[in-house]
């Protein structure tokens, strides 16, 4: 072939590749807590379109059908010892807010892929998928075994992951490395900071959510008692939200702010580069900096449901709230438990836990971790790799049951504006960010050690 030839035929593979994310994005995955209000047709139809659009991958892999509409499957490599798991999600959240353009389209404009789940996580999908395909076309046998696993409920309870989890340990598999979505190429990622930030998820803060409870006697509104439920609700809010956990900086948000000290401007560059013996002022730096530096440093609570009274004229018999807690790494469900019920510093609130998560534990950085941060200064020169503490829960917090090394990154482009459009409005990938995520996991792949 002419390079002429080359180049058109490379177009060709291109778009292909990206007609078949489109593809995938126009299939409303919606999952709910409640799977009965799930439309099952949709899943249905998704995994009918990813047979048709990766037909080897279906072909060559052992599959298995994990409850109700996940996927695992297996690549045979040279050497099953230290086998890895890819992994990723089919479903997407409900639709938010108003969209440039419809949120199923999968529409192309301006070089971008819109559309609910391009970035959370149909990208990570089509091109986990479309790299296993190529390579499989090209005949490369992997120097290890390739596991996939694609999750259909991450957005709602992860239940198939812990299902994937148990066909695992069912099958003696203890993968060397997981990699799941979570950071990203992320661009914006600090003021200042100009070059793009590789950042890869070692450990994700854990979910808990109470409910804080007051019994009372109701009655008419018009002859109300002193500190009733909805009073005591009221108290016990402020309480918690005037008396924040203690705040750190946990060891690899030090390595994140070492490794972005030399792109940082002058003024910040010694406070970052010795964020480890400056912690205690770091971390101060971060309470002031706002809600989200805040959110680095410790564990948080968010007050996110209240009830009383269903009638204006009735005194609420019992007053509820419901708190979500973001556990910070090196903070305990017990620790959390026992700093709720001593701020409260009252009886009559009863406090139920509703979900405990324990964090997940720190990954190692070693010659995994340093696989997927060679693999990043190669396919995107630019930007820096460092480790960094997911703020969200990923399916992949299931597998540190059963391995060591949980990394979270999805190898995508992503401006500020685009990360914020996740779980928002206006979600969409970079034609090329999708391309470049195609060839990152090929090289990934391609890396395996022997
Ligand atoms: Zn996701």
């Amino acid at each position: 072939m002419t390079s002429g030839e080359d180049a058109r035929e490379g177009a060709r593979e291109h778009a292909r590749a990206v007609e078949k994310l489109q593809a995938l994005v126009r299939i409303p995955t919606v999952s709910h807590r409640d799977w009965s209000l799930v439309d099952t047709d949709a899943f249905d139809r998704l995994l009918v379109e990813l047979e048709r659009q990766f037909p080897l991958l279906h072909e060559r892999l052992e599959l298995t059908r994990i409850p109700t509409h996940a996927l695992l499957l297996r690549w045979a490599g040279a050497s099953s010892e230290r086998p890895v798991v890819l992994m990723a999600h089919l479903d997407v959240v409900p639709v938010e807010g108003t969209w440039q353009h419809p949120p199923f389209s999968g529409d192309v404009v301006d070089g971008s892929i819109w559309g609910r789940g391009t970035l959370d996580d149909k990208g990570c999908v089509a091109a986990i998928c479309e790299a296993v395909e190529t390579l499989l076309e090209d005949g490369f046998v992997p120097a290890q075994d390739v596991w996939l696993s694609f999750g259909c409920n991450e957005e709602v309870s992860g239940e198939a992951a812990t299902l994937a989890v148990e066909e695992l340990v069912r099958r003696g598999v203890r993968p060397w490395f997981v990699l799941d979505e979570g950071g990203a190429v992320a661009s914006e990622a600090f003021p200042g900071v100009a070059a793009p930030v590789g950042v890869v998820g070692v450990t994700e803060k854990g979910v808990t959510s109470l409910e804080l409870r007051v019994e009372g006697r109701g009655g008419h509104a018009s002859t109300p008692a002193r500190m009733g439920p909805t009073a005591r609700i009221a108290r016990a809010i402020t309480r918690i939200d005037r008396s924040p956990m203690p705040a750190s900086t946990p060891e690899p948000t030090v390595e994140l702010f070492r490794r972005m000290a030399p792109h940082a401007p002058l003024p910040l560059r010694a406070l970052m580069a010795n964020a480890g013996r400056l912690g205690p002022v770091l971390t101060r730096a971060l309470v002031a900096a706002g809600p989200e530096p805040a959110a680095m440093t410790r564990t948080t609570f968010a007050v996110t449901t209240l009830s009383g009274s269903p009638a204006l004229n009735v005194v609420a018999a019992t007053a509820k709230a419901g708190v979500n807690i973001r556990i910070m790494v090196g903070d305990t469900v017990a620790g959390v438990l026992e700093h709720v019920r001593r701020v409260v510093a009252d009886d009559e609130v009863h406090i139920d836990v509703v979900e405990q998560n324990e964090p997940s534990p720190v990954s190692p950085r070693d010659e995994a971790f340093g696989l997927v941060e060679t693999t990043i200064a190669e396919l995107f020169p630019d930007a820096v790799p460092a480790p960094y503490v997911m703020m969200a829960a990923t399916d992949s917090r299931f597998f540190t049951r059963i391995c060591d090394r949980v990394y979270r990154f999805a190898p995508f482009r992503m401006t500020k504006a685009q990360r914020e459009s996740i779980h928002s409005y206006d979600e969409h990938l970079g034609v090329d960010a999708f391309l470049d995520g195609v060839r990152w996991y090929r090289r990934l792949i391609e890396r395996l050690p022997a």
